[in-house]
């Protein structure tokens, strides 16, 4: 080891880079490839909430706001909660506008872990939380979904791996990368679950706005969960805003403070041009939600339909912007399918491995993507398959 890697705690170290960068940069680099790799929106943020920005930046709102993001936002995003699925909290003392979900997830961490605390995270799942957890000096506790129970969390399941040590679990619906969705009959038992034990919920609501024919139930909203929740969420996928790093995270007023305590010396707040868009997009925005919600829907029909088509078995994802194939047929681990898929035919999916246990076998292919590209990967990976058999 060098003398400048020495400095670096081991923690740190021993982290593995993200297994998406890699299949997104390979993309990045090469203009023939069709990258159904990132998770990111293919449609521009609503030209009202860009419109907004540039009209406030041309009036020179251009400092920090409040650490905890502009009360006008925050009102909105009450509302918007209360509206959409029944939550309530208070814009002065229980949302706070984050960095991103990203510095949601870490806030929520650091306010909650102490060291040797455990953390469930149910995989296959979003890659960031095993991280985040290590960093924060917790312990991560991996609970494998299972495909047959379409990727949903059971209580049995659950029980099994809580001990007097777990602090909190991390739960995602709808998932990425297995676009599952939980009804509030399949979250019932799991709340008796977190309040017997004590739990505390993080909930990334990342992809609530983004569920199809069904409607999405926060674990917050039911009997008990209020106060032993946090709600996170933001403007990244349902708005198309990733590069604007706008989220919030919602609860009770005394875990809030906790975390603005931490926010205002870390952020000491998000970008008032992310904060003034996203304002602009909870007022007149809906309409261009909406019209990509529904661009979403039919490329996903039109997606999953192909990919059994061409003899790979994917579940009906429910919500977010994935689909989770099975590749178990092929015989190809899924680092090795993805790898000869983006040299030899040039389509980026990201392997399964990658979002924890239980993703093996699976690869993640996001419909965020025109259905020109959509059917030109399928075409790709056909034909390829077809060679490769
Ligand atoms: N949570 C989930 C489940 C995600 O998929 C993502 C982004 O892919 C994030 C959080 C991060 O969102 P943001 O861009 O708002 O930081």
């Amino acid at each position: 080891m060098n003398t400048t890697s020495s400095f670096i705690s081991p923690t740190v170290q021993d982290m593995p880079p993200s297994g998406i960068r890699q299949f997104f940069n390979a993309a990045e680099a090469d203009d023939d490839v069709i990258s159904l790799g990132v998770g990111e929106p293919d449609f521009v943020t609503p030209q009202c909430a860009i419109e907004a920005c540039k009209r406030a930046l041309e009036h020179g709102r251009t400092m920090y706001t409040p650490n905890e993001g502009l009360l006008e936002l925050r009102e909105a995003i009450a509302e918007y909660l209360h509206k959409g699925f029944q939550l309530e909290y208070e814009p002065s003392r229980e949302v706070l506008v984050t960095v991103g979900g990203s510095e949601a997830i870490d806030l929520a961490l650091r306010a909650l872990i102490s060291p040797g605390d455990e953390i469930i995270i149910p995989v296959p799942g979003y890659i960031a939380y095993a991280p985040l957890v290590q960093l924060n000096g917790g312990n991560v506790v991996e609970l494998e979904l299972s495909a047959e129970e379409g990727f949903k969390l059971t209580a049995d399941e659950l029980q099994k791996v809580i001990t007097p040590r777990t602090k909190a679990i991390v739960v995602n619906f709808p998932t990425n990368p297995t676009g599952a969705v939980m009804t509030y009959e399949d979250w019932l038992p799991i709340a008796r679950l977190a309040v017997s034990h004590n739990l505390v919920v993080i909930s990334d609501e990342m992809y609530a706005d983004l569920t199809y024919g069904r409607t999405h139930t926060s674990i917050a909203s039911l009997p008990g969960m209020r106060e032993r929740t946090i709600v996170i969420s933001g403007f990244s996928k349902a708005f198309a805003m990733t590069g604007w790093r706008v989220g919030y995270l919602c609860g009770d007023r005394d875990l809030v403070s906790a975390m603005v305590k931490i926010h205002q010396y870390t952020a000491l707040c998000a970008p008032i041009m992310g904060q003034i868009a996203a304002i602009e997009c909870l007022r007149n925005g809906l309409g261009d939600r909406d019209a990509m919600k529904l661009a979403y829907d039919e490329r996903r029909r039109m997606f999953v339909q192909g990919l059994s088509d061409i003899g790979l078995t994917c579940r009906d994802p429910q919500g977010a912007f994935y689909a989770f194939p099975s590749i178990a047929e092929t015989g190809l681990g899924s680092q090795q399918f993805a790898e000869r898929l983006l040299r030899e035919a040039k389509v980026a999916v990201v392997p399964g491995h990658v979002f924890g246990a239980g993703g093996e076998g699976f690869i993640r292919c996001s419909y965020a993507a025109s259905s020109a590209r959509l059917t030109e990967a399928l075409d790709r990976i056909d034909l390829w398959l077809r060679a490769h058999s």
